[in-house]
């Protein structure tokens, strides 16, 4: 018998196998999908060694980013600063090498971030010199409370996200911000490619697929208020004449327009690829 839904407790769950690596359980009653079986946390360390920060190019600090990066980073801080009324004191949970923490401290934050991977550590500490403690949130303790946590592209992450939520509540003040970004799967390209959407491959770790419907309800279930919620981005448009994101908004004008057009349309729609929340706790 298959388990019950993690999110909504109903026993409406079924099995779908997205590709040979991977199948998950989805529920009819209210659309949360995640991986099955579940990996223990541990199982997941191994994804994030020295081979994937460099083959990806990410061992560079802020100044040495795209524009495109580092304009979402800093985007995201001022966003985050204009809520909270000013910098304050901010977590990082899965800082990953320290980018935000960098960008967060630069814009007058204290912050300190939080990472698994020694890898990630490792860069943090050399090259962004941003302050990132090697450890899992759940086993560390803190001696104020903060402001601000962040969870970028880590919910998804976790065998159990309502615990995180739960976990993170505990260390907010009254009303604190948490803020959460994730791949979108009720959105155009995962609509569209089914089966085919990238984040469906077991190599991005990924164990829960949220919608801002199901995320909403799991911020609601874990303590808190969704103040923001919003999607972005859609398919790359350059991809047919071998463009990628960058290339397309650094070098060609009229296809940056178009791009830009595509993306905020989709993200008006909710159809955005990427989804964006902003809640506070009650
Ligand atoms: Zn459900």
């Amino acid at each position: 018998m298959l388990p019950s839904c993690y999110l909504c407790g109903k026993p409406t769950t079924r099995l779908a196998v997205a590709n040979a690596q991977y199948a998950y359980l989805s529920c009819s009653s209210c659309g949360f999908r995640m991986l099955h079986p579940v990996p223990a946390p541990a199982d997941e360390d191994g994804l994030y060694n020295d081979a994937y920060y460099f083959d990806q190019g990410l061992e560079v600090g802020l100044d040495d980013q795209t524009n495109l990066m580092r304009g979402l980073i800093q985007g995201r801080v001022q966003k985050l600063t204009a809520l909270n009324g000013g910098p304050g004191s901010l977590l990082d949970v899965g800082a990953g090498t320290g980018l935000f923490v960098e960008a967060s401290v630069r814009a007058g934050w204290r912050a300190i971030g939080v990472e698994t991977s020694p890898a990630a550590v490792r860069i943090a500490r050399t090259i962004t010199r941003a302050s990132v403690i090697q450890g899992r949130v759940e086993e560390l303790s803190f001696e104020e409370s903060f402001d601000a946590v962040t969870l970028w592209d880590v919910l998804e992450h976790l065998p159990d996200p309502r615990a995180m939520l739960i976990r993170i509540r505990d260390l907010l003040r009254n009303r604190g911000i948490v803020c959460i970004s994730l791949p979108n799967v009720a959105g155009i390209k995962a609509r569209v490619l089914g089966n085919k959407w990238r984040y469906f491959r077991r190599e991005f770790g990924h164990v829960s697929h949220f919608s801002p419907t199901t995320l909403a309800t799991l911020l609601g279930q874990g303590g808190f208020v969704p103040e923001q919620v919003w999607t972005s981005g859609s398919f790359n448009l350059g991809k047919p004449f071998g463009l990628d994101a960058i290339d397309i908004r650094e070098r060609h004008r009229t296809l940056a327009i178009l791009q830009n057009f595509a993306d905020d349309t989709a993200g008006h729609l909710n159809l955005g690829e990427n989804l964006v929340a902003y809640a506070r706790s009650n």
